[in-house]
């Protein structure tokens, strides 16, 4: 990957200047108008610069959409289990299996997919299955 090399530099009053270009030369014949939004344009590049580069950029992003969709389906997963709403159309299902310890004492519920819970909620909160099987323990 070829290095990456910023565009715009700051001035001793914080604003951004092109490198290699006179920004006096450059906005000499302005209108007022005009003079602030070049000011403004190159400032926001300045401030997108200092985040980095188009690497830290992708990264950023991945980030982000990668806790959204995270987040998305956690608040889902939530909503489900408080409200009981079945809004997924390609539903999985499973059965809470119930386990217990030597002297058949109920210490919880797991789901297929790995989750171990003291609580059988009508949504595994991993995998997001529509479970049946935990009805016992909720009267
Ligand atoms: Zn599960």
């Amino acid at each position: 990957m070829s290095e990456y090399k910023r565009l715009t530099d700051r001035d001793e009053f914080g604003n951004a200047d092109i490198i290699g270009v006179d920004s006096e030369d450059l906005q000499l014949n302005l209108e007022y108008d005009e003079f602030n939004k070049v000011t403004n344009a190159l400032n926001r590049l300045a401030q997108y610069e200092d985040i980095g580069g188009p690497a830290e950029f992708a990264k950023l992003k991945a980030e982000l959409e990668s806790e959204k969709a995270l987040h998305h389906k956690y608040e889902k997963l939530a909503l489900k289990n408080a409200m009981e709403y079945d809004e997924v159309i390609n539903e999985k299902s499973g059965t809470w299996e119930r386990m217990e310890n030597a002297w058949e004492e109920l210490e919880g519920f797991s789901c297929e997919c790995g989750y171990f819970g003291q609580a059988a909620f009508p949504y595994c909160p991993s995998c997001g299955r529509k479970m049946s099987g935990g009805e016992a323990i909720q009267s």
